[in-house]
């Protein structure tokens, strides 16, 4: 069952069985890494929880907690459906090129075909934070550029209660 909240004309959280959950009690050692998902192509609510079930039996990863769901509108190129956005809070023993890759795998595995910058997408998944790293390599820029900007990040960080390691960006 899903319950809607409506915050503005534009913006609909959504709360699923697995959207938000957090896991107090996970004391696990790793990295923080902090993965923006978003989607706007078939049931995206349904794969978000099949990517949640995916990653709680991953090795690579430990769901530490996730935000609500946020629809809201595109933006770029905006002929396109609403999008679905939430935020993944995990530890991972993996090192941020690996985590990438990692989740450039997962984006294939869901079915993500790349058209062109912006267009429509059935999974994305992006690396908005690494612990407190500062990343700017080829592959990888770290904090993800724009976040700040982006209400798709921003209204789901907000929801969240254990990102106490942003500290520095919050
Ligand atoms: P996108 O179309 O948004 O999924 O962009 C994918 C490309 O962005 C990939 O080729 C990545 O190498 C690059 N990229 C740079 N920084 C990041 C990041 N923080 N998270 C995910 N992809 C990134």
């Amino acid at each position: 069952m899903q319950i809607k909240h409506s915050l503005d004309k534009n913006n609909t959280l959504y709360c699923s069985k697995v959207f938000p959950t957090q896991y107090k009690n996970r004391k696990i050692i790793g990295h923080n890494a902090l993965l923006g998902i978003g989607g706007n192509i078939g049931d995206c609510v349904r794969r978000f929880t099949h990517l949640f079930y995916f990653l709680q039996k991953s090795s690579f990863v430990t769901i530490i907690e996730t935000s609500p769901i946020l629809k809201n509108p595109p933006f770029g190129y905006i002929d396109q459906n609403d999008f679905f956005n939430a935020v993944i809070h995990i530890k991972t023993m993996l090192n941020p090129k690996q985590l990438l890759e990692y989740t450039q795998k997962i984006e294939d595995r869901f079915g993500r075909i790349r058209h062109f910058d912006n267009a429509p997408r059935t999974l994305d998944i992006d690396i908005l934070f690494f612990d407190d790293q500062d990343i700017n390599s080829k592959n990888l820029i770290v904090p993800h550029p724009h976040w700040q900007e982006r209400e798709s990040v921003l209204i789901p960080l907000k929801k969240m209660k254990g990102v106490k390691w942003l500290k520095r960006h919050l």
